[in-house]
């Protein structure tokens, strides 16, 4: 049976130096973090496997998602193109130490993405190199094609979700689907910690505003996976978890009426 994505996990992109980047996958599974997030862009996933591999937690309590990059996206049956589906998909698991990748995400529906890179998927779940598909910045539409194309199991979409950004719609229909939604950038890339709602419930609570961001998302039903390179936010990010937020709280970070997106590049889907 395929897995629970654990409710909060940490991100790395951006964490691309080999020291740090395990130093932070390390203090996060010694927190109590259970899932880590990365991608083949950004170039850290044998980071990811150190970081693993120098906690005390048991790489088989560990779950691991990671993300195929666009140039990545053909599937050649024979497998053995160097930049196809399948092939990346293998690097991937070698690089990050693993025998099974727990969840691996299609990052952007771009490209080369097609049928065939959903094939290669359930190649990959059939050959039990994955243990779940995700698609990562899918529009509902994309979400539901994917969803009745795919045979392995398709857990979650991955896509920005912060108080700038709630993601009302993505989460209904996530929900009807039963797929997770994964709020990536959930402290809104930083911006979301300025915000006087966030504060204003923050010091309520004598949490942080990282706290309230995090805790916000939990409470509608996302898993956020914040990224700090400090193991000391990591930290200060993973006691979100103890926080609990009242209707009232959940209302005032409701009430930002500003709308922002950070991550939208040039092949990003119409949104
Ligand atoms: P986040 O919303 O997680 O914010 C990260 C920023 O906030 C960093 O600058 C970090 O700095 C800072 N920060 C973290 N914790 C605290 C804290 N407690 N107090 C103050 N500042 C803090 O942004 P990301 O865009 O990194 O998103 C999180 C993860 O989501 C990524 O790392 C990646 O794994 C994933 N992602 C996926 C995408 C996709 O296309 N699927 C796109 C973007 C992100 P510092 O490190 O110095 O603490």
């Amino acid at each position: 049976m395929t897995e629970e994505i654990p409710r909060i996990g940490l991100g790395t992109w951006k964490n691309q130096e080999k020291n740090s980047c395990a130093n932070a996958v390390e203090a996060a599974l010694e927190a109590g973090y259970r899932h880590i997030d990365t991608a083949q862009i950004y170039g850290n996933e044998r980071h990811v496997g150190e970081g693993i591999e120098k906690s005390d937690v048991p790489r088989d309590e560990v779950f691991v998602a990671t993300k195929l990059w666009n140039t990545n996206l053909t599937y050649n049956e024979t497998g053995k193109h160097q930049d196809d589906a399948y092939q990346s998909a293998l690097r991937s698991r070698d690089l990050l130490g693993a025998e099974a990748i727990d969840l691996l995400y299609v990052h952007w529906p771009a490209e080369d993405y097609d049928d065939g890179t959903l094939a290669a998927l359930d190649r990959l779940y059939e050959e039990d190199v994955i243990e779940a598909v995700g698609v990562s910045n899918f529009t509902p539409e994309l979400l539901r094609d994917a969803e009745r194309k795919l045979d392995a199991p398709l857990i979650a979409n991955q896509v920005e979700a912060h108080p700038l950004l709630p993601q009302d719609e993505m989460l209904s229909v996530a929900e009807d689907l039963g797929i997770d939604v994964v709020a990536y950038s959930p402290l809104g890339h930083g911006n979301a910690l300025d915000l006087p709602e966030v504060q204003e419930v923050a010091e309520k609570h004598g949490a942080t505003p990282a706290q309230v961001c995090i805790a916000w998302s939990l409470e509608r039903g996302a898993k956020p996976i914040p990224k700090s390179e400090s193991p000391e936010r990591v930290r200060e990010n993973y006691g979100a978890v103890g926080l609990d937020l009242d209707d009232e709280d959940v209302e005032m970070v409701n009430s930002v009426g500003e709308r922002q997106r950070f991550i939208d590049p040039d092949f990003a889907p119409d949104w």
